[in-house]
């Protein structure tokens, strides 16, 4: 039996690639919701919600989830700290997944990247490089900030580590010291490579992006996951095994 989907902001670009994909992944849309639309006359019939919207969604739909018992995959960004404590709390009584980033692949770089540092240490100079399209309007990707995040807890070493950039007579590099660096131009969807440098040998693990069906794909692959577990907060480290 195909897997039921009550969709959250069908009509936006995760919406759309969600509902292209579902199909071959042994999943359908029962109800597409987007603004305007009432959710809560629908989610009887769903198996699960995925939710890719705004942040100011999330609360409503958490409660609805909760009322009718129905699992949920998160994917909306943008919640501040304090919101996402408060909604922690709430999707924390149904099944539910919550993740920055649903891509298989950059989830697999997230645990590659814990055991490299942990493995190498202190010896070998690491550094991250992103790259994104010319619109992106921050920087460095919050999947780069989860990677730098990775490499300072395994080096136990805090944020003053960090090192944006190089430009002028900088001295020589410091062991201590983690580089960050952002490209941009094109359409680049996000390229992410972290560099592992010792004296002899380099170690760099790249992970590309090609197009947005990789969030989608992971997303509708959690949704499967999380419809068979118990009530927690889970991430995508959680639904591949990784942790
Ligand atoms: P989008 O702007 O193209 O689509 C958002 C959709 O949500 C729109 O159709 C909008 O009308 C709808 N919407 C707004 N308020 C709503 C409400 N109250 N109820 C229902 N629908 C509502 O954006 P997008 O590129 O599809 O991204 C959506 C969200 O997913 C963003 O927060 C984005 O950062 C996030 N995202 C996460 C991942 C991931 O892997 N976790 C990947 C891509 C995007």
């Amino acid at each position: 039996m195909a897997l039921k989907i009550l969709l959250n902001g069908s009509k936006g670009r995760m919406g759309q690639t969600i509902a292209g994909l579902a199909g071959e992944m042994n999943a359908s849309i029962s109800a597409a919701i987007d603004t305007g639309d009432d959710a809560s006359k629908h989610i009887a019939g769903c198996d699960v919600i995925i939710d890719f919207s705004t942040h100011q969604a999330t609360g409503a739909l958490l409660e609805l989830a909760a009322k009718y018992g129905k699992p949920i995959v998160i994917g909306t960004t943008g919640h501040g700290a304090d919101e996402k404590r408060k909604l922690l709390a709430l999707a924390a009584q149904v099944p539910c997944v919550w993740a920055g980033n649903f891509s298989v692949g950059v989830n697999l770089l997230f645990a590659l990247t814990r055991r490299a540092a942990a493995v190498l240490g202190a010896d070998y100079d690491t550094e991250v490089v992103e790259m994104h399209h010319r619109f992106k309007k921050d920087a460095p990707s919050g999947t780069a900030a989860r990677l730098l995040e990775i490499i300072l807890e395994e080096r136990k070493l805090s944020a003053d580590a960090l090192r944006h950039g190089r430009s002028g007579i900088t001295g020589e590099r410091k062991a201590a010291e983690v580089g960050v660096h952002a490209l941009r131009g094109g359409d680049v969807v996000g390229d992410h490579t972290v560099l592992f440098a010792a004296l002899g040998e380099r170690l760099e693990l790249t992970h590309k992006a090609g197009d947005r069906g990789i969030f989608a794909r992971g997303a509708i692959r959690a949704a499967h996951w999380v419809a068979k577990q118990q009530p927690r907060v889970y991430d995508m480290q959680d639904v591949l095994g990784l942790k």
